[in-house]
């Protein structure tokens, strides 16, 4: 027998017998599914905490990457968010089962999974809310299940209504002119939030990512930003209003890679509901204030979408494999969305990384910046740009790209230093990295009455 014939046949006999567990894991089996996976692939892995639950469990990460703990420049950063909401259990399901196909195909010399392992930084947190898991599975263990419980927080709110509302500055700026990206946090943002939203955003404020989703459950569809509703329409008793935001047909694309790399979202009719092409704008379902993805894309250069998995909250246990077989090439096939657009270096005249660079593409109101070594990564669907990179006291460099559908383009700045020294060339003054301060009083109080009247109207969602 060849060698080649051999190995292969060590690998089928490895893949037969490779323990896949399709069960719910409680805290503490989750975190030794984390270090397992982590043991398997040390080279390739790593297990990181980004704080604490109210209850004190540890928010773990895994990561996937060459050189795990550090950002190589040009490498984008992408990550995947799940059981936000407590008792939404088929994200985390979903997320361990995605870490432990990860590292076998790794090992297994998976071509199309080595490529993505080595050229980019995918960061996996399978439970945001470990203590509304806990209440969950003890409820269904004793099947006194509600809809909602344990979707909530320990301190009873819901995580995903806990981010600062960033989106009233951005549709005030649209009108009136201001920053178009970065936004700044509220001061005292610290005393508003929850520690697991608090955790989440000292994560993403410390990593440049691009691209992520956030996974939940009780519908099936993919969900893009606007989450909040501009117009304060009211259909039936629901607020809704499409809302896009200025990369709208970008998110929608990411949106139906999803939809259509999984088994069944695309067919559009799932849990009595009807979403074309299994996707939809938050805001035209059901608008909400405060969420996640809508603070993803306001306040760092990080795209989010939101995945809806499942009809039913909390599947059975017989289920999570067949739920993992209609999700598993979308789960790949999104992650690979990261490497698109057009990405490069922001240096200045002496090789010197430019951080903070903004980055703005003609046509389209939303600018990204460069991360701490002076890269960026600016998702574009194919088509010809006009791309300016600017940085305070840099004259400003543009340049003409044309974007395939492949492969990002690199595209590199070398900006000069603007004369006179003494004349500063500034975009304004919240232009740059995490802008600095945005005018008092943007929201009117009678705009903000009216939010809290409309909140009360709001339904109890997915
Ligand atoms: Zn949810």
């Amino acid at each position: 027998m060849s060698d080649l014939v051999s190995i292969f046949l060590q690998l089928l006999l490895f893949k037969l017998v490779a323990p896949v567990t399709f069960r719910h894991h409680h805290y503490d089996d989750l975190v030794r599914t984390l270090y397992k996976v982590h043991n398997e692939c040390p080279h390739v892995t790593r297990v990181y905490s980004i704080g604490r639950s109210v209850k004190g469990r540890h928010l773990y990460v895994l990561e996937f990457s060459d050189y795990p703990g550090i950002h190589e420049p040009l490498e984008p950063e992408v990550k995947y968010v799940g059981n936000m909401h407590g008792n939404e259990v088929l994200g985390r399901e979903l997320l361990l089962q995605l870490s432990e196909f990860l590292c076998e195909e790794f090992r297994n010399r998976n071509q199309r999974i080595i490529q993505l392992v080595e050229g980019t930084r995918i960061h996996i947190l399978p439970s945001m809310n470990p203590d509304g898991y806990e209440v969950a599975a003890a409820a269904q263990d004793r099947d006194t299940s509600g809809y909602l419980v344990g979707r909530n927080n320990a301190n009873g709110v819901d995580l995903n209504r806990n981010f600062p509302d960033l989106n009233t500055y951005i549709y005030y700026n649209e009108k009136n002119g201001g920053p178009n990206h970065h936004l700044p946090l509220p001061d005292n943002w610290k005393n508003q939030v929850e520690p697991e939203t608090q955790a989440v955003i000292q994560w993403i404020r410390s990593f440049n990512f691009v691209l992520s989703a956030n996974l939940h459950g009780g519908a099936v569809v993919a969900n893009y930003p606007y989450d909040k509703s501009l117009e304060h329409r009211v259909r039936g008793f629901r607020r809704t209003a499409n809302t896009p935001t200025p990369d709208d047909t970008l998110f929608q694309k990411l949106a139906k890679v999803y939809s259509y790399a999984h088994g069944w979202m695309h067919q559009g009719w799932n849990c009595g509901d009807y979403f074309p092409d299994g996707i939809t704008n938050g805001a035209s379902w059901y608008s909400l204030s405060k969420g996640m993805q809508d603070f993803n894309y306001l306040h760092t250069n990080c795209f989010e979408i939101t995945l809806e998995l499942s009809c039913d909250k909390f599947p059975r246990q017989e289920e999570l494999q067949r739920e993992w077989l209609g999700n598993r090439e979308a789960l790949i096939q999104f992650l690979e969305q990261v490497h698109q657009g057009i990405k490069g270096m922001v240096r200045d005249e002496n090789y010197n990384n430019l951080a903070d660079a903004v980055i703005s593409v003609s046509g389209i109101n939303h600018d990204v910046t460069s991360g701490d070594h002076g890269d960026y990564f600016r998702l574009l669907l194919p088509g010809t740009y006009t791309v300016t990179a600017t940085a305070p006291r840099f004259d400003p460099e543009t340049v003409s790209v044309t974007v395939g559908p492949g492969e990002p383009k690199l595209v590199n700045f070398q900006l000069k230093r603007s004369t006179p020294p003494a004349a500063p060339k500034r975009r304004g003054p919240n232009s740059g990295h995490r802008g600095r301060v945005l005018p008092k009083k943007v929201q009117p109080r009678a705009a903000r009455k009216k939010e809290m009247m409309m909140k009360q109207s709001q339904r109890v969602p997915a």
